[in-house]
């Protein structure tokens, strides 16, 4: 069998001495990786959390304000992430448009106008 390496580092040879199935060198290794990668998901995960906590903010502040319709640059600058919602609605298939849920409200999005309800 050939020098295996370490899943964590690839400079670190896997001692023959450590189980055939092994891919970290040791076991320090291992929670470097494990470590690094639930880190990785977690940033991913609030990121996320922060689109939506954000995309919500917008919504609820635009209808308090009664305003149900932005242009989309507007959204964006706003802060608004278009592709982030909690599920799809409904597709209006001729018209190619989806109306997009984000927890008790819903958006679609018409050309360059994002419009916004509760739900
Ligand atoms: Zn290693």
């Amino acid at each position: 069998m050939g020098i295996r390496y370490c899943m964590n580092n690839p400079d670190h040879p896997i001692p023959d001495s450590i189980r055939a199935d092994a891919v970290f060198c040791s076991q320090k290794c291992g929670w470097q990786y494990r470590n690094r990668k639930k880190a990785t998901e977690t940033k991913e995960f609030q990121k996320i959390e922060r689109d939506l906590y954000t995309n919500y903010r917008i919504i609820k502040d635009m209808l308090q304000k009664d305003i149900s319709e932005i242009s989309k640059d507007t959204a964006i600058v706003l802060g608004f992430n278009l592709s982030c919602h909690t599920g799809i609605l409904g597709i209006d298939k001729l018209k190619g448009i989806a109306e997009f849920k984000l927890f008790d409200f819903s958006y679609i999005i018409i050309g360059d106008r994002i419009k916004f309800k509760k739900t």
